[in-house]
């Protein structure tokens, strides 16, 4: 396996605009184990297991990656644990040295892999939990169990993971457990980051009616708690707040205040397609491709990757790799 150095600046990642690229997304699939009203649509097709790559070509093309400046990996999907393979593929990402490897995931299956993972070399995991109200959750996920995903995030935080919370606030379906999402934060020393809805896939037809922005999020939390500012690095997603309650929250306002112009990422979809941009539909095929050749095609890909946002996308977010 012929693999660039990083020590020869040559091969660091740089785009038409200036940005060093250093993080990559990896979906691990398209299937879920929910169906989240805004993530895919309720009677969802998932992709055949053979038509997904294996892990020691994902390894492979994470390795090249690396080998070109990419030093932080998440591993999404879909849900990444449904994959049967999954923990092989923790082990064989985290083995690649000088990258951090963190974990999407929406922490179903989280509390039985939690030391598996720890052990394994994770960094931290951030679970989606749009609901602290099992009923609730239940209506937003089409499913699943408000129970097991709390059991996982606390297996996941005592296993010495660093846990982060992603939820995407939406009008109407749990705008009103705002402050709840404040009180968890204080309570349990967890941050929790409040996504924007983004235009994507089955947001589409409800955005208007849903969105609620991180300015209005920040309104209403300021009346719990004061709010104070946290510095974040200049490529970060999310901007930070602590509250004098003790809450550490995040806010990644994709929609009204878009954070391309800093954005270092790269996507590489769970067939092996590699993306500039999540609201980019074209990408291109690394599967197979030669270790040799895969520069070249890297340096092609970031060279797609725009500067400001793209305002939608119609192909639903499990299908993109969130
Ligand atoms: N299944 C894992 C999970 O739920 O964390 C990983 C994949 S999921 C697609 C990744 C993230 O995308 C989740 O935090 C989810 O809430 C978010 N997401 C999906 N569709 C979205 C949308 N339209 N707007 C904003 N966030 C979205
Ligand atoms: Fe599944 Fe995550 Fe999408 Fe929910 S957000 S349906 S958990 S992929």
């Amino acid at each position: 396996m012929v693999i660039a150095t990083r020590s020869n600046p040559a091969e660091v990642l740089v785009d038409k605009h200036g940005r060093r690229i250093r993080k990559l997304r990896i979906s691990l699939t398209d299937a879920c184990n929910l169906r989240c009203r805004y993530c895919m649509p309720e009677h969802a097709v998932f992709s055949s297991g053979e038509s997904l790559m294996p892990p020691s070509e994902i390894e492979r093309i994470a390795r090249n990656l690396a080998g070109l400046g990419i030093d932080s990996i998440r591993l999404t999907g879909g849900e990444p644990v449904v994959r049967s393979e999954f923990l092989e593929v923790v082990e064989r990402v985290c083995s690649i040295p000088g990258v951090r490897v963190g974990l999407t995931t929406n922490g179903f299956k989280l509390a039985g892999n939690a030391s598996a993972l720890a052990k394994a070399g994770l960094g931290g995991a951030n679970v989606s939990l749009d609901s602290l109200d099992p009923d609730n959750f239940r209506r937003i996920a089409r499913g699943g169990d408000l129970g097991s995903v709390l059991e996982g995030i606390f297996a996941a935080r005592d296993a010495g993971l660093r846990v982060k919370i992603n939820t995407v606030l939406m009008r109407g379906w749990n705008d009103h457990e705002l402050e709840a999402f404040h009180d968890f934060s204080a309570e349990h020393g967890l941050e929790v980051r409040f996504l924007e809805l983004m235009r994507i896939g089955e947001a589409l037809a409800f955005f208007q009616e849903r969105f609620v922005p991180a300015s209005e999020m920040i309104e209403r939390l300021q009346r719990r708690s004061p709010l104070r500012e946290v510095p974040v690095d200049a490529d970060a997603t999310a901007f930070e707040r602590i509250s004098d309650a003790g809450a550490r929250l995040g806010f990644i306002a994709s929609e009204s205040r878009p954070f391309c112009g800093g954005c270092s990422r790269l996507r590489l979809s769970a067939k092996g397609s590699l993306r500039a941009c999540l609201f980019k539909e074209d990408g291109l095929d690394l599967r197979g491709v030669p270790d040799e050749a895969i520069p070249d095609l890297v340096r092609k890909v970031v060279d797609l990757k725009p500067i400001g946002r793209i305002p939608s996308i119609s192909q639903p977010m499990h299908a993109i790799g969130g």
